[in-house]
């Protein structure tokens, strides 16, 4: 605790020899003024009080104590980092949910909260070398060496018990990361690792703890490259659209194609949708690539609709959806592409359909044109079935888990009456045996979709396919 102890002092000291050399100035300033010199020197003057100015607000900024809690604060933490010796450990907490009770319960409330919050973990780490708060709602207890065993875990144990505020009871959690010092890293980059660590914490379910270790940093590097990837292949245009057919399983007709990225960068190997999509939806990316991959697919399938009937379905994230002007560019996309409303197919995921109202009434105005929806991937998500009368769905694929090592024959078909009562088409996705493909008709399910017959291809090679130039099941997966 002693170095930490001396801190204050130090910035203490500093305060006043800064206040004693304001205050110097201020005074030859003033004889200056009295000796009534030159405006240069009233100029200056002024100069000079801004810069005091200045200097007190910097001061002031230094303080080091959160007033509403007494703890640390950031400035503090940051300058006790400084000294940062292998072994030092950081935990850094924050809570779950405060915000929305914050809003709920206002401010003042909010504030009281957090002076419980802070005693709590006063008395849960009364061994931490410093406890702070850095943040609205986020705390860190530093170590000088070793926490001792267990110190995130009381920590955590220690908030969870109701609390009292503005007469109410509320339910508090908290996440924890905690990182320790490697006599590596800087003080701003241990601090940057405990967040990395506190956020994968609260991505992980909150009220947890997630220790720090170099597989995390590397997920965020990757993340990091991958959405700089992103950026400059939409610039440079690296994407490519391939299509996967989608079979009538009484005739084996191809009756539609589903849009899949690809994305190859050049020099380099291509990255699976698996990895990248993940990446462009939490950046965001996904709206603008969204957006190409339909004018691409609107455009590509344009020949196939009108050669050979078939539909085309295309992936909208949730976020898309979400854009206020969602109907307006599937219009467009459609018109530019030269595609009828009704040869389009747009597949979405449970969760981003029963996400609000404003998007299903978007889906209601295409749906009007003439466009279908599809449920991407059913039986992943929500999986309640009576919600499914009142969602503008036309398709239901099924997804191919449903296949995993045999037909579920019990489950299937109860999909399958499901969705006749409700007049849905359905697909199944991820057929890759015959076996499977044979159930599957035995059962009812209209199409399939699956690399039995082919996988997703380019689009010369869907065109060999629809014209018979190529056999299917000759495409499959590679
Ligand atoms: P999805 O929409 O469920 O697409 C089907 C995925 O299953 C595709 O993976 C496809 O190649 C794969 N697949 C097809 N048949 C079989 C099979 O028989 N067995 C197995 N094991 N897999 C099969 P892909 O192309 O890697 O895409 C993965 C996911 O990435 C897609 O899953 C979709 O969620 C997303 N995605 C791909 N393109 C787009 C896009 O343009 N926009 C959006 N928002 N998401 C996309
Ligand atoms: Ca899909
Ligand atoms: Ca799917």
């Amino acid at each position: 605790m002693a170095f930490l102890a001396a801190v204050p002092a130090m910035i203490r000291q500093f305060s006043s020899v800064l206040a004693g050399l304001v205050a110097l100035a201020a005074g030859l300033v003033a004889v200056a003024l009295v000796r009534r010199r030159s405006r240069r020197l009233a100029r200056s003057l002024a100069r000079s009080s801004a810069r005091r100015r200045g200097l007190e607000q910097q001061l002031r900024e230094r303080a080091t104590r959160d007033p509403v809690t007494g703890l640390a604060n950031r400035a503090l933490l940051t300058a006790l980092l400084a000294d940062i010796r292998p072994g030092l450990t950081v935990v850094l907490l924050d809570l779950d949910g405060f915000k929305e009770i914050n809003d709920e319960l206002g401010h003042q409330a909010g504030d009281a909260l957090l002076v419980q919050v802070a005693r709590r973990l006063r008395d849960a780490l009364p061994d931490a070398d410093l406890m702070a708060r850095p943040g609205d709602d986020e705390f860190a207890a530093v170590w000088r060496g070793p926490a001792p065993a267990g110190a995130a875990e009381r920590a955590l144990a220690r908030l969870r018990p109701p609390y009292q505020v503005a007469g109410r009871q509320v339910h508090l959690t908290g996440s924890a990361g905690v990182v320790v010092a490697d006599g590596q890293r800087t003080s701003a980059e241990v601090l940057r690792d405990a967040d990395l660590a506190l956020q994968a914490a609260k991505g992980g379910g909150k009220d947890r703890i997630v220790r720090y270790d170099t597989g995390l940093r590397t997920a965020a590097d990757r993340h990091r490259e991958l959405a700089a990837g992103l950026r400059r292949a939409l610039r440079e245009g690296e994407f490519a659209v391939h299509y996967q057919p989608v079979v009538r399983l009484a005739d084996g007709r191809i009756t539609a194609v589903e849009a899949l990225l690809r994305w190859h960068p050049p020099g380099g190997e291509p990255i699976p949708p698996g990895v990248f999509i993940p990446v462009a939806e939490a950046t965001g990316l996904i709206v603008p690539l969204g957006w190409w991959v339909l004018g691409r697919a609107c455009a590509e399938a344009r020949e196939w609709h009108a050669r050979d009937g078939v539909s085309l379905t295309v992936n909208v994230a949730a976020h898309q959806l979400r854009e206020p002007d969602f109907v307006e560019r599937v219009r467009g996309a459609l018109e530019e592409g030269g595609l009828p409303p009704s040869a389009l197919v747009l597949e979405l995921t449970e969760s981003s359909l029963v996400a609000d109202a404003e998007s299903t009434a978007r889906l209601d105005v295409l749906r009007a044109d003439g466009v279908r929806v599809a449920i991407d991937d059913f039986g992943t998500g929500y999986s309640s079935l009576a919600y499914l009368v009142h969602l503008p769905v036309d398709v239901l694929k099924i997804d191919r888990t449903f296949l995993a090592t045999a037909v579920d024959t019990t489950l299937m078909r109860a999909i399958l009456q499901l969705a006749g009562g409700l007049a849905l088409q359905t697909v199944a996705e991820g057929v890759e045996t015959e076996k499977q493909a044979a159930a599957l008709r035995a059962l009812g399910c209209e199409h399939a979709q699956g690399f039995l017959f082919s996988a997703a291809v380019p689009p010369e090679e869907l065109d060999a396919l629809l014209s018979g130039r190529l056999e299917l099941g000759a495409a499959r997966a590679r």
